[in-house]
């Protein structure tokens, strides 16, 4: 094709690598810069370890685009202030389009007193430790035998999960600060942990709530209903854990003894009070205790603050001036508010623009749309010539090469992870993955001694 771009795309997870994969079939040339070794973000890294039939099945995507000659990986690359690349400097290559795809790395809290006490932990980076990512995998995560996670949204359904079937705990407490009928959970969700819920607990605790449900019109017991209606097609227990919910209770103080470590969580009742269209929990000022060993907070996730893009609120600032083009171009655009200009060519797609926002398939027609964003963008610019996208590629390589030696490409992912697949076998496990960088690298390090030595006989 003669119209030809460079597309640098910031993190591998599913929105940059729907990106990509647009991108390279219109026939740009496509960087993809991962701070993971390996490419996937949270459909690796987060996604609950036994789905194996969706993680399985997006690698293969993935796999498929890497494989095209006009896509070129550089993973255990990191973007951001004081950090391999910076964005300036990336700027500076001069690329046609620069596209942030670098998920929400950040971690939300609720500015709950004592929660950096010892036993206080955010959701992500138990995700992060049981999906075995690098940096989490090798902490230890110490639980205790009776957890309270904040918040009932999918990632609380998690955690429950992991605890119940791996760690085996005795009582996992999910703390809720509005009512039943305002979880936050898919019904399809919690049939990964619906064995384990406490059935008459469930039951007792809607009947100490039900005169505050009331209050705001809700019938108790058909909310009770439906919650019990979504528990169908159970996964078998595993374990003897208990989950217990605890509604209209909002998280004020976490308990500490004097080493600063967790014993418990002061709670505040809360009640209903319509906010808009929608219900918000108040605190009543009346108060109880929960003793628990460790306090898990499910509470959403923030981006990362430190990469060096314009940053508001726990969110990137992106084009406040509505185009009318579909999809919203300025949606995309990232944002400079000191100048109050667009930064051109730099755009934002994923959890990187809507921290939190949806699954997979959410985050992947994300990196549709703000293709077609890039798209709109690059017609307004003058192609590169082939010689020219070749040197930007080089002197990145070259740059890169200089900031971090252990840079790790298409061919080496696929010996690594050719490496694991024979180590899983070995061990006969269903997945074997190394658990920090260093036994990645070394791993493909050994493999081309080993190759270089099959050729040398
Ligand atoms: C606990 C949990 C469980 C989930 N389970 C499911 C599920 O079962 N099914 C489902 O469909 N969805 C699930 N999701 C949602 C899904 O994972 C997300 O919708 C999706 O991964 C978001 O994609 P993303 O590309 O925007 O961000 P991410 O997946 O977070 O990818 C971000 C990428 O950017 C890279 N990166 C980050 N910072 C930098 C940097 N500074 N420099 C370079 N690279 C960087 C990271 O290495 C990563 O590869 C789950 C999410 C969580 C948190």
């Amino acid at each position: 094709m003669s119209e030809k771009h460079l597309v640098v795309v910031v993190g591998a997870g599913p929105a940059g690598m729907s990106v990509a994969n647009i991108m390279s079939k219109r026939g740009h040339e496509v960087v993809i810069l991962n701070r993971d070794v390996k490419f996937g973000g949270l459909a690796e890294y987060g996604i609950f370890p036994n789905k194996h039939k969706l993680r399985g099945g997006l690698r293969k995507g993935y796999w498929e685009i890497l494989g095209r000659p006009n896509v070129h990986y550089f993973g255990n690359v990191t973007i951001g202030e004081g950090k391999h690349l910076t964005v300036p400097e990336l700027k500076a290559l001069d690329a046609s389009a620069l596209v942030f795809s670098t998920g929400a790395q950040g971690t939300k809290t609720i500015g709950v007193e004592g929660d950096t006490a010892q036993g206080v932990y955010h959701a992500k980076d138990c995700v992060y430790h049981y999906n075995l990512l690098p940096g989490f995998s090798t902490r230890p995560f110490e639980m205790g035998q009776r957890v309270a996670v904040i918040g009932i949204g999918d990632v609380m359904v998690d955690i429950a999960h992991w605890l119940s079937r791996r760690r085996r705990i005795g009582e996992v407490h999910v703390i809720v600060r509005r009512g039943p009928a305002e979880r936050k959970y898919n019904p399809k969700e919690i049939r990964a942990v619906c064995a384990y819920i406490d059935g008459p607990a469930l039951q007792q605790e809607i009947d100490r709530v039900a005169s505050r449900l009331e209050a705001v019109g809700q019938t108790p017991e058909k909310v009770l209903t439906e919650m019990r209606s979504e528990f169908t097609k159970y996964e078998p227990a595993e374990s003897q854990t208990a989950i217990r919910f605890h509604f209209l209770s909002s998280p004020k103080r976490v308990l500490t003894d004097a080493e600063n470590r967790v014993i418990g969580l002061e709670i505040e009742d809360t009640k209903l009070e319509p906010k808009g269209a929608d219900l918000a929990a108040v605190g009543l000022k009346t108060y109880y205790s929960l003793p628990c060993d460790s306090v898990v907070f499910a509470v959403g996730d923030r981006v990362d603050d430190t990469l060096g893009l314009p940053y508001k609120s726990g969110i990137f600032i992106t084009n406040p001036h509505r185009t009318t083009n579909d999809p919203d171009d300025s949606l995309f655009q990232a944002f400079d508010e000191a100048t109050g200009q667009v930064i051109p060519g730099v755009f934002l797609c994923g959890w990187a623009r809507k921290a939190s926002e949806g699954l997979v398939g959410v985050a992947k027609r994300d990196g549709e749309w703000c293709s077609e964003v890039v798209l709109r963008y690059l017609a307004g610019r003058p192609p590169l010539g082939e010689p020219e996208i070749a040197e930007k590629i080089r002197k990145l390589e070259t740059l890169l090469a200089g900031r971090q030696p252990e840079l790790v490409r298409t061919d080496e992912l696929t010996a690594l992870s050719e490496m694991e697949r024979q180590e899983g076998q070995r061990r006969d496990i269903e997945e074997f993955k190394f658990p920090t960088n260093e036994e990645m690298v070394a791993a493909i390090r050994k493999k081309k001694q080993d190759m270089k030595e099959s050729v040398l006989r």
